[in-house]
């Protein structure tokens, strides 16, 4: 297995996908998570917290500006 923390741009990044929630089985539950991606790690989105899954599709990492792949 690849260590996905290996592919995000920054600390910040990879810190979104390490955390997991006690509380909230679903990610799109807990404001806590700002970002999803997809299966294939190729879009990245920030999460809107409307009670569904809704997201913005980001082309640019939001703390350290690089362009996500
Ligand atoms: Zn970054
Ligand atoms: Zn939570």
């Amino acid at each position: 297995m690849e260590k996905t923390s290996k592919k995000f741009c920054c600390k910040m990044m990879s810190s979104q996908f390490d955390k997991k929630c006690d509380i909230h089985d679903s990610i799109y539950d807990c404001p806590d998570v700002l970002l999803d991606v997809n299966k294939t790690k190729t879009e990245f989105r920030i999460l809107i917290h409307d009670g569904g899954t809704s997201g913005i599709v980001i082309k640019y990492c939001p703390w350290c500006g690089k362009k996500i792949k």
